[in-house]
């Protein structure tokens, strides 16, 4: 059985990732196929739009892309053409893996297994009721929080708990002081935990989860959380564990589900061939996930872990001489 899926090769870095990433996953007898599409400034430079229909229709139509990052020139339309697809598919779920890899320079070698959950459509970045002033001297805007909205990403960590063997998931809030908006998420989320009983369920105030991710992240299986808390909590955990060369992240929704690296297209080292492939890499596990192939995914982890672990071809960001293609032949060669 074949399944066919969107690669967008994007900008900078990104066309570099992305055939280091389809050379691995070519070795793993996946039987995948690529329908390739262009976003990004590359479209804009082709096609005259940052974002074609072609494209939509492509990740409409197959369901899954994996996706490079891409650059949003300033001025063109929208603010962030990543945000515009999460709009446009209703992708939901931001869902960030942060696990320590070893032979990286970050603060917690050992330890760390967490996924981030956040809730990607509403809260404080609704866009709702940005305003300023006449006099320029007032700003305000629109938190909103839905049943809906929060009830459907709790259950998203519920069941990706349920579906991974993970054992706890922390609902992140500030329900004492945003009593509202944080207090309706909160609310929803102990009535949906109350379904998961096989599932431990603990709440924390979220600067004091800031604290104790830094302090004790092996406290930490599954967090969920709003969209503000969650944009800051998962770049936090990121650089527990590494930094951007290693943190996924996928955008879930009904019908579309996209995976990608968090980093940017890092024009400083573009076409240079050394970039590091792994966060696209490990998005691509994700990935091999989300369409329940399981072993495959864990394999090429545990290939990228053992590639680490030999310090074999790694990037210059990760203290090693190779680049981009030597590392991705380095992983290719383990799984
Ligand atoms: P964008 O405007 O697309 O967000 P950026 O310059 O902000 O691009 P980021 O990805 O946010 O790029 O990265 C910041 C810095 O981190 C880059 O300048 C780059 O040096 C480094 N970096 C990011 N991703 C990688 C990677 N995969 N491998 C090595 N270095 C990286
Ligand atoms: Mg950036």
């Amino acid at each position: 059985m074949t399944t066919t899926i969107t690669v967008i090769r994007g900008d900078g870095i990104g066309p570099e990732i992305m055939d280091a990433t389809l050379h691995v996953l070519d070795s793993m007898d996946l039987g995948l196929q690529y329908e390739f599409a262009d976003a990004g400034l590359v479209a804009l430079e082709k096609h005259g739009e940052l974002l074609p229909a072609a494209t939509m229709d492509s990740i409409r139509k197959n369901r899954i892309a994996l996706k490079s990052p891409l650059t949003t020139p300033v001025g063109e339309g929208f603010s962030s053409i990543n945000v515009e697809l999460r709009k446009r598919f209703d992708l939901y779920a931001n869902v960030r893996p942060a696990k320590s890899f070893p032979n990286t320079k970050s603060r917690f070698p050992t330890g760390v297994d967490l996924i981030t959950v956040r809730e990607n459509t509403e809260g404080a970045y609704s866009a709702e009721g940005q305003a300023l002033s006449e006099d320029g001297e007032t700003a305000t805007s629109v938190t909103k929080t839905t049943r809906r909205g929060s009830e459907r990403i709790v259950r998203y960590a519920f069941e990706l708990a349920r579906k991974t063997g993970r054992k706890k998931v922390t609902v992140v809030h500030k329900a004492n002081i945003l009593k509202s908006t944080s207090g309706l998420f909160l609310k929803t989320a102990r009535a949906v935990a109350m379904e998961y009983p096989d599932i431990q369920c603990n709440e924390m105030i979220v600067d004091n989860t800031c604290m104790q991710l830094v302090m004790k992240p092996e406290q930490f299986d599954v967090i969920v959380t709003t969209n503000l808390f969650g944009d800051i909590i998962s770049d936090l955990c990121a650089g527990l564990v590494g930094g951007l060369g290693l943190a996924p992240g996928a955008n879930i929704g009904t019908d579309a589900a996209i995976f990608e690296a968090v980093h940017g297209s890092a024009p400083d080292i573009a076409g240079k061939g050394i970039a590091n492939p792994c966060a696209l890499l490990l998005g691509a596990a994700q990935m091999l996930d989300h369409l329940g192939m399981t072993e495959k995914a864990e394999r090429l982890r545990a290939a990228i872990v053992a590639t680490l672990e030999a310090k074999d071809s790694l990037t210059p960001d990760l203290g090693g001489e190779g680049n981009t293609m030597s590392f991705a032949k380095a992983i290719a060669g383990r799984v």
